[in-house]
């Protein structure tokens, strides 16, 4: 799901995720409005953004009045305030907000936001954390698990792996990892073929499911 680069964008909630996706989003040329309750967030990001609005947008009186009925997105990063969090959702239901991308703190919370009315939640700490875990771990370089339980993990070539083609050393069929390129150090990034081969110090970018991920990585599959 994406919104038209043309079309403005509300964030509401300029704490540290809200900042970060309304400063995203104006670095990739979207204007933004950004709302928050409190001024000293509203000082902070007002020469950022196209325009920045302090308000309490648990009040549906006053998002109407900044006419967020006519956003085709909106963002909310309330993640604290529970309460603030799924009365300004709601609101932003109520008027017809087409994509509404919530942050939830846990899972009961994400639960409720999809109930009311959020088209897309996002969990920003337990997604880094799990991160964080994986690369702590050991062997991964960088993590990222997808919904469906997919995964993409960097990772340092696996011995057995080195000296041969991929084709050779026949990964996917073994452990059902699709490797899918190769970083040579002081080279580009390559996509994998059949034909590529793999030397000492390579690493590997590689994807499956989460649990074939894990197993390579830890050279247990
Ligand atoms: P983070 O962990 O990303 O900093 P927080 O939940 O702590 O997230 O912060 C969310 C932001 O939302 C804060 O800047 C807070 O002032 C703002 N906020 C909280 N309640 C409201 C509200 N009712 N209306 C607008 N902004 C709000």
């Amino acid at each position: 799901m994406s919104v038209d680069s043309k079309k403005p964008i509300l964030v509401i909630g300029l704490g540290r995720f809200g900042q970060s996706v309304a400063r995203s989003l104006d670095r990739m040329g979207h204007e933004v409005l950004g709302v928050d309750s409190n001024a000293e967030c509203v000082q902070l990001m007002a020469e950022t953004l196209t325009q920045c609005l302090e308000a309490d947008a648990t009040d549906k009186g006053v998002l109407e009045r900044l006419g967020v009925g006519d956003f085709e997105a909106a963002v909310v990063g309330i993640g604290t305030d529970i309460e603030a969090s799924v009365l300004t959702t709601l609101a932003l239901a109520d008027l017809g907000v087409p994509q509404i991308w919530a942050k939830a703190v846990n899972e009961n919370h994400g639960r409720i936001l999809e109930r009311i009315g959020a088209t897309s939640v996002v969990f920003p700490e337990a997604r880094m954390g799990e991160r964080v875990a994986h690369i702590l771990s050991g062997k991964m370089i960088d993590y990222i698990e997808f919904d469906d339980d997919f995964a993409i993990a960097k990772m340092v070539a696996p011995k057995d792996a080195v000296g041969q083609t991929l084709g050779q050393s026949r990964i996917r069929s073994m452990t059902g990892i699709t490797v899918v390129g190769v970083k040579r150090p002081t080279k580009d990034f390559e996509y994998a073929q059949e034909h590529t081969q793999v030397e000492l110090g390579d690493l590997l970018i590689v994807s499956g499911t989460r649990e074939n991920v894990e197993k390579f990585v830890a050279g247990e599959s």
